[in-house]
């Protein structure tokens, strides 16, 4: 649906901001959009959005910074970096964090989380052919970088078909 982006994204990421203020993280938003309507999935990108913040607020400590900025890239994408100066994520684990399930040692160590957001915002992305990727320094911080399509074609492409014979390994309950 079409729809005001600029006002989306500052509703979401506000959400954060008593977070912020009690995890005494600093939080700096820079959505960089005009008020001009764009095509995106309120659900799906209320997803992307709040997973890839609710990490860096996650793997940050006290006194450290989140960052948020989106900008229209060619007025087709909208690029989303998210950035904190947390823990980081080791080297040899970075190419994992996007596979169901994994957590770094330190966070299953500590027993948060289920290993599941990233994976999901990966697969959201994708069905838009949309982009991200990862830069973290151990002990500096994360950065994620994602490119979401916000127009038509890929709004409309993006329609998820019936797929679900391939769920049905784990399907549970009755199947009619
Ligand atoms: P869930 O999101 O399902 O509650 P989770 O946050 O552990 O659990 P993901 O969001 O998929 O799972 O992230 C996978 C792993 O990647 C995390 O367990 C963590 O080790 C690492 N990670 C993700 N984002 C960051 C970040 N911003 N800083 C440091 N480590 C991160
Ligand atoms: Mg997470």
């Amino acid at each position: 649906r079409q729809g005001e982006l600029k006002l989306f994204l500052m509703a979401i990421t506000e959400s954060f901001e008593s977070l912020a203020q009690y995890k005494q993280i600093e939080f700096i938003r820079n959505i960089n959009l005009d008020d001009k309507s764009y095509w995106f999935d309120q659900d799906k990108t209320e997803k992307i959005v709040t997973n890839l913040v609710s990490n860096a607020f996650k793997y940050t400590a006290a006194g450290g910074t989140v960052s948020i900025s989106a900008d229209l890239v060619d007025n087709r994408d909208l690029s989303l970096v998210v950035t904190d100066t947390g823990t980081g994520i080791p080297k040899e684990e970075q190419e994992h964090v996007f596979s169901a399930f994994y957590q770094t040692k330190q966070a299953a160590s500590q027993q948060q989380g289920t290993g599941l957001g990233l994976p999901l915002v990966k697969e959201l992305i994708k069905l838009y052919h949309g982009t991200i990727s990862l830069q973290s320094e151990p002990g500096q911080g994360t950065t994620l970088t994602a490119r979401i399509p916000v127009h038509k074609e890929a709004f409309d492409a993006s329609v998820v078909v019936d797929d679900s014979d391939a769920l049905s390994p784990f399907y549970i309950g009755h199947q009619t």
